[in-house]
């Protein structure tokens, strides 16, 4: 427990990132109606992702997490949900097959709709406008009423993590994450050179787990692989919101963010004495912390005494992200801060938000190569530094989309027009993200 807390402390503290509601009447009527709702999360599921995550540190297990850069509203559907949960499990399947590590499935997802920004406005056919900052602050349409931050979308983005949840968790548990459809997961894949990798595969699993059909394998066996854990995830940024959904847990007496499993302080905002890390540090959840070109050794240090403080195993995932060509300038220093402080940490890598270009036809892309380059360079240095590469994170979607170039089904610049739904940063498809799951899976086993 993290003595003298309070859920609210973090307003003392400086904020970045965060809107100025001009309503604050409405806004304290919205945090009012939230702090009534449920929670969306359970404290004793935050508990076991956190003791799940503790395996991760020691290479027991391996972290997946991916989704959205951000979620919309108005990109809100089951089939939306359901790709991206089913290119996930298929990523899994190529991980723990490829691997034979256990995979813990993250997504960012059911709650991902804050987005901190690089300027406070942005310039839209000539004229300059607030920047859209999430569904869950303001509208992305090109309008200074759009653009207005309204709290009244806090409570639309708390409904539409429910509902989005509900159905996560009826993917999980009622029949479609059964093992045993391995090969149906693949339906509405176009024909390449992975998908026929991962048909290869999904074939022998189809065997093996024939045979243990047949060798008489115990129904209790039978129906843990007939469901899969699956946690959500976001970045913990709009603290109001956070605010609202925390409450104590009646079996520890600990207070627990109820607005996603695992939460994370982005890069922009993990300023040690700022409002954000304020409120991270008091909740029991798994929390993550990204960590860019500018995190200092030093800064490391303090951020890990702050966040956990009891060394606790699983607590703390250091999201590394520095982009192409710069992990081994970066990686080393903070790598040697969490062995000087004996600090137990889940190092995953995010080789999305080092490698944003403006492609030639104007659009924000990733260049897939640089992608796999990054994911390279984290193992590569964990090797040399005998640490364990405990996870990866992605911004990907299970749809066809046209957002990142390259991969085998080379998406160009030309194409990015095609499918550019993003409302934020671009995502991987899923033919990307299945292809960089086999990459993954051969780094861990070399
Ligand atoms: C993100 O994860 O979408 C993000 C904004 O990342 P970062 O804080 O690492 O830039
Ligand atoms: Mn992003």
């Amino acid at each position: 427990m993290t003595k003298g807390w309070q859920k609210s402390d973090w307003r003392t503290k400086p904020r970045v990132q965060m809107p100025d509601y001009l309503d604050s009447a409405a806004l304290t009527a919205v945090e009012a109606q939230l702090a009534k709702y449920p929670p969306l999360v359970f404290a004793g599921e935050a508990r076991r992702l956190k003791k799940q995550l503790a395996l991760a540190s020691e290479g027991k297990a391996f972290l997946l997490q991916g989704g959205d850069c951000a979620e919309s509203f108005a990109e809100f559907s089951a089939d939306n949900i359901r790709d991206t949960f089913r290119v996930m499990l298929q990523m899994a399947v190529v991980l723990t097959y490829g691997a034979k590590v256990p995979v813990i499935k993250v997504g960012r997802m059911a709650g991902q709709f804050a987005k901190p920004r690089s300027a406070p406005t942005e310039v839209i056919g000539g004229v300059e406008y607030p920047s859209y900052r999430g569904d869950i602050i303001n509208g992305f349409d090109a309008t200074p009423e759009a653009r207005q931050p309204d709290p009244a979308r806090m409570l639309q983005a708390y409904t539409q993590a429910a509902a989005s949840l509900n159905l996560l968790r009826a993917f999980s548990t009622g029949g479609f994450a059964d093992i045993h459809r391995v090969h149906s997961w693949t339906l509405g894949f176009a024909e390449h050179d992975k998908a026929e990798r991962y048909r290869e595969l999904s074939n022998r699993i189809s065997d093996a787990l024939d045979f243990m059909n047949a060798a008489g394998v115990n129904s209790d066996t039978a129906q843990e692989l007939a469901r899969v854990d699956f946690y959500t995830s976001h970045e913990a940024l709009l603290l109001e919101y956070e605010e609202a959904l925390c409450r104590v847990d009646s079996i520890s007496g600990q207070n627990v963010a109820g607005s996603g499993h695992m939460i994370w302080i982005g890069d922009r905002t993990r300023q040690p004495d700022g409002a954000h890390v304020e409120f991270c540090r008091g909740v029991l959840n798994p929390i993550g912390l990204k960590c860019g070109p500018t995190t200092t050794a030093e800064d490391l240090k303090v951020l890990m005494a702050k966040l956990n403080p009891a060394n606790e195993a699983g607590r703390l995932t250091l999201i590394a992200r520095f982009g192409a060509g710069k992990v081994a300038e970066h990686l080393p220093r903070l790598v040697k801060a969490v062995k000087e402080e004996g600090a137990n940490v889940v190092w995953s890598c995010d080789p999305m938000h080092g490698n944003t270009i403006k492609s030639p036809s104007g659009y924000k892309t990733r260049p897939f190569n640089a992608v796999l380059s990054e994911v390279r360079e984290f193992f590569a240095v964990h090797k040399a530094e005998g640490t364990i590469p405990g996870g990866v994170h992605f911004e990907m979607t299970g749809k066809d989309v046209t957002e990142c170039t390259g991969g085998l089904r080379a998406v160009t610049d030309e194409d990015l027009s095609d499918r550019y739904h993003t409302a934020c940063d671009p995502r991987l498809n899923a033919s990307q993200s299945l292809e960089l799951a086999f990459l993954v899976a051969e780094e861990l086993l070399a």
